[in-house]
């Protein structure tokens, strides 16, 4: 169990990660917990931050973990590259080494 809030659900039938916002309140929301697949309550109240709640407790730990990481995953997929901020160097480094280093991080995935 965690304190965390569940951010994100997998909409049945298509498989999109989703946000409570983009989904019809409580279990007509259509979504599953990524990590233990089961159902899924989203709430949209007033006084918490809208999020997904599982239909019934299940001790499912990791599932924050796991629906951060599917969203990510997501968004990458959609985005068709990552831009991941460049590393600094600022002394005591062979420039040459560093050129060859850092030129991974400047290729997007494409
Ligand atoms: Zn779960």
């Amino acid at each position: 169990m965690t304190d965390l809030l569940l951010p994100f659900g997998e909409r049945i039938g298509d498989g999109q990660m989703m946000r409570p916002e983009e989904v019809a309140n409580g279990l007509a929301c259509g979504c599953v917990c990524v990590k233990c697949r089961r159902r899924l309550v989203a709430k949209q109240g007033t006084i918490i931050a809208a999020h997904f709640a599982h239909e019934a407790e299940v001790g499912c730990i990791g599932a924050f973990e796991s629906s951060m990481h599917a969203m990510a995953k997501q968004i990458i997929a959609e985005a068709l590259m990552v831009r991941p901020p460049m590393v600094g160097l600022t002394t005591g480094y062979d420039w040459h080494r560093a050129r060859r280093f850092q030129a991974p991080f400047r290729t997007g995935i494409a």
